[in-house]
């Protein structure tokens, strides 16, 4: 899964279990690969990145 950074405009992607990967302005992080996806930082300003490559406001899946 991918996410985007509302504030950096940064697009993240864990790769694999235990690739933690932080924007650069540090604001969100991507933790997991795809099988144990984790989303830390602010839900507000971040974006979740779809496989057809649509983009959805993580804050409506909590
Ligand atoms: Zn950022």
């Amino acid at each position: 899964m991918k996410i985007r950074c509302l504030k950096c405009n940064d697009i993240i992607e864990s790769k694999k279990l235990h690739d933690c990967v932080s924007c650069k302005c540090g604001a969100c992080s991507i933790d997991g690969g795809n099988q144990y996806t984790r989303i830390g930082g602010d839900f507000n300003y971040i974006n979740i990145i779809n496989e057809d490559g649509k983009e959805e406001l993580l804050e409506k899946f909590n």
